[in-house]
């Protein structure tokens, strides 16, 4: 089974002429609200393409929490592990101009409340998981207190999502630690001296993790472990829109991983579902059925 640990967003949308500035007002499109954040997001593209999946997340008492929740149980998400209250529930304020766009406000709210004892309080959730997810957009000391948590022969697939520097205790239990372009960067910092993925991957292994994964958009991804690197390539699609085109990439690679496959395996398989998502608009709307992967 999976465990995605992580945040749960409304994403409420707006489309605008131009943005305004300090002191104005702009008229824009009617409202979109959409489920998002990384963690939900994750879960769902999980569940959709078959795996037996829970979500660990906090959500507030409000009605994008029952959004948020609903869209997970219709993906046949475990909610068991999803907290209510504490705070409002974590929002994204997304205006998209007419180039397409985003300028982005987020409010973590209860994804900042989800703390390290609600990780000791779902011992179970880790013990019946074979691999756990998580991304950067809750507490960084609960993401520690996720890799305490691990069962002993359970894998630790982190995407450093948005991306800081990693204390030693995380960098060491990811297998994979999963970076694009940005996030590499920053996390390397000034050891970033050179353009190719396969030097950013080296250094990275460096750092600690059992195996690195760089993605590369529309290039696929790149592989690194103690027992080489492979550049896997993705499939060519028409790109309509890359939103949480990442998110369904670790999510079908850390269901792949539990279920056995190789590294480069897994990747082969999440660059599929990565591209499917590309190929339909929004977040989780665009994850596909595996069925769907299939006939890619
Ligand atoms: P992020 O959204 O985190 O920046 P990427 O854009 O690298 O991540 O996308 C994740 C994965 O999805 C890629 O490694 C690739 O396999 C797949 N993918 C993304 N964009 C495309 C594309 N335009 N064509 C084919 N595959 C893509």
């Amino acid at each position: 089974d999976l465990l995605v640990v992580g945040s749960a967003n409304a994403d409420l949308v707006i489309g605008v002429e131009r943005r305004p500035a300090a002191g104005e007002t702009v008229l824009g499109s009617d409202l979109a609200v959409h489920p998002g954040g990384k963690g939900a997001n994750q879960a769902v593209a999980a569940a959709r393409l078959g795996a037996r999946t829970a979500l660990l997340a906090r959500v507030g008492d409000d009605a994008h929490g029952r959004l948020l929740l609903d869209s997970q149980r219709t993906a046949g998400v475990d909610t068991v592990g999803v907290l209510v209250g504490g705070a409002p529930t974590g929002v994204a304020l997304i205006t998209v101009d007419p180039s397409g766009d985003n300028s982005i406000v987020v409010s973590p709210g209860a994804n900042g409340r989800l703390t390290p004892a609600d990780v000791r309080a779902a011992a179970s959730l880790f013990h019946a998981s074979r691999v756990v997810s998580a991304q950067l957009e809750i507490p960084l000391e609960t993401v520690v207190e996720v890799v305490r948590a691990l069962a002993p022969d359970s894998r630790f697939v982190l995407n450093p999502s948005p991306p800081r520097p990693l204390p030693q205790e995380i960098l060491a239990a990811c297998d994979p630690l999963i970076v694009n372009e940005h996030e590499a960067k920053v996390i390397l910092g000034d050891a970033c001296v050179s353009d190719r993925p396969e030097d950013w991957a080296r250094i990275l292994l460096a750092k600690g993790p059992r195996s690195v994964v760089v993605t590369l958009g529309a290039e696929g991804s790149l592989v690194a472990s103690s027992e080489g690197m492979t550049r896997v390539p993705s499939v060519r699609v028409s790109a309509v829109d890359t939103t949480g085109a990442g998110d369904a990439f670790t999510a079908a690679l850390a269901w792949r991983l539990g279920a056995g496959s190789s590294l480069a395996e897994a990747a082969a398989y999440a660059s599929r579902v990565g591209a499917a998502a590309v190929t339909r608009q929004g977040a989780q709307d665009s994850f596909p059925t595996a069925e769907e992967v299939e006939s890619l």
